[in-house]
């Protein structure tokens, strides 16, 4: 039997990114950019105005108040999307503004020659006698404006020429608005990986079968496949294999275009675990037990070039063997840089056994009181009981070397969903 830091070493040494390839941008939402982002312009592309109102230069509304307001005289409009701005009325007049002068400007539209502010219609006279100003081509400014108010910069967010994601950076969708407004429409990423996933056992059938006495139905291909999906991977699933060696093998020919292969059953020491025997026959496998409870039987290796993780049957065992090994090695194909869950330290409010010198993952429930982080282990631990995986919204890790880890006792905790930590650290309960 070898440790679960050692198991979890040499799986993943045999894992690294996948090939990059050149994507559509919204394909690339959550993976990994694998190559540099040099902004080829700068955003915004021009000087523009923040605000509906005029652009104006702001020395002529100094000392301006309600009761004095700088009258100004408007030469023309500014509405986006046009490179300068329209005359209103007197063409002879040069196109930029000069003291004393207004242009009706939009929001997004570019600042006209010879403005250095903008002015809010709510700061003006507009209100009051809506399109008079227009006509009259007067408006009346009722505060002094500072230069560069409601002005947005060309390049203030994103300057030409500047570094804008390093290689490494997963894309949210922010990364990817950025890099639209850069005129990327294709990135490079790592690709998902595709993982195929393989049922085994004779008394397992799918699970929109009626049940005949001695089976059950086939939870551990969805529960894998939904937690390839939220690593980021792609599942496939293939089927479950009868107990034979032959029927194995006949699944297994429809995952040659997987990164990984994930079993669940056959693996332990049952008269038919034929999992095993198939690996021993056609496969180089080197892992068979590690120290983790619950788990232990588990396999690790290739047949042919692709990678198998044969999980253990025990539905939490599968799940568990899953976020231990499986988990950082999809995220390791993808590219990701943290392999690891969030972890935090908490106290036990139950004591818990841990016989047999294993990593005891302890399915939890985590909570706050009075700003200190307690864990609570949910009733029924046996490695059969699915729903212990949804009454706990953690994993206590219980250290091997440990035969018990009374109340009180600080352990570490695993979370592998974001929200539930951010609801935790939120909220008092
Ligand atoms: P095994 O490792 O094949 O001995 O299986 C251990 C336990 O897990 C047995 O009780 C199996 O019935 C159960 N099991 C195996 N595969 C599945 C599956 N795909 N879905 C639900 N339970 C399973
Ligand atoms: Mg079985």
């Amino acid at each position: 039997m070898i440790s679960v830091d050692e198991a979890r070493e040499r799986i993943l040494a045999c894992f690294a990114p996948l090939t990059p390839r050149r994507t559509p941008l919204l394909d690339a939402l959550g993976l990994v950019l694998a190559e540099p982002i040099i902004a080829r312009e700068s955003i915004p592309p021009f000087t523009n105005s923040a605000m509906d109102g005029y652009a104006v230069r702001a020395s002529d509304t100094r000392g301006a108040c309600p009761d004095r307001p700088a009258e100004l005289r408007v030469i023309g409009e500014a509405p986006a999307g046009t490179p300068s701005p329209r005359w209103f009325i007197d063409e002879a007049i040069p196109l930029r503004i000069e003291s004393g002068m207004a242009i009706r400007i939009m929001t997004g539209a570019v600042l006209p020659p010879g403005a250095d502010a903008v002015v809010r219609f709510e700061d003006t006279d507009e209100s009051d006698t809506p399109s008079t100003s227009r006509s009259r081509g007067v408006v009346r400014v009722r505060r002094e404006i500072t230069t560069g108010e409601n002005v947005r910069h060309a390049g203030e967010d994103i300057l030409a020429g500047s570094i804008v994601f390093e290689p490494g950076t997963v894309l949210g969708p922010a990364h990817l608005g950025l890099l639209a407004s850069l005129g990327y429409s294709w990135v490079l990423v790592h690709p998902r990986p595709r993982i195929a996933i393989l049922a085994t056992g004779d008394e397992v059938v799918p699970i929109d079968w009626p049940l005949e006495p001695g089976q059950i139905r086939n939870s551990n291909s969805t529960v894998l496949a939904a937690l390839v999906h939220q690593t980021g991977g792609i599942p496939k699933l293939v089927g479950i294999a009868a107990d034979r060696e032959e029927d194995v093998a006949r699944h297994l020919q429809y995952t040659h275009d997987a990164d990984l292969i994930l079993t669940s059953g056959g693996v332990s020491q049952g008269d038919y675990d034929r999992i095993k025997e198939f690996l021993r026959a056609r496969g180089r496998f080197e892992i068979w037990q590690v120290r983790i409870k619950p788990g232990k039987p588990m396999a690790f290796g290739f047949v042919a070039d692709t990678p198998v993780l044969a999980l253990p049957g025990n539905p939490v065992a599968a799940v568990v063997a899953f976020l231990q090994f499986a988990r950082p090695a999809i995220l390791r194909l993808l590219g990701r840089a943290d392999l690891e869950p969030i972890r935090v330290r908490a106290r036990l409010t139950k004591p818990v056994e841990n016989r047999g010198r294993r990593r005891h993952f302890v399915r939890a429930l985590l909570h706050r009181r009075s700003g200190e982080l307690w864990v609570t282990p949910v009733p029924q631990q046996g490695s059969g009981i699915l729903s212990s995986l949804v009454h706990g919204n953690c994993l206590a890790v219980i250290p091997e070397e440990w035969s018990e880890a009374p109340v009180g006792s600080e352990v570490t905790v695993e979370l592998y969903d974001p929200s539930i930590a951010a609801a935790i650290f939120a909220a008092e309960s």
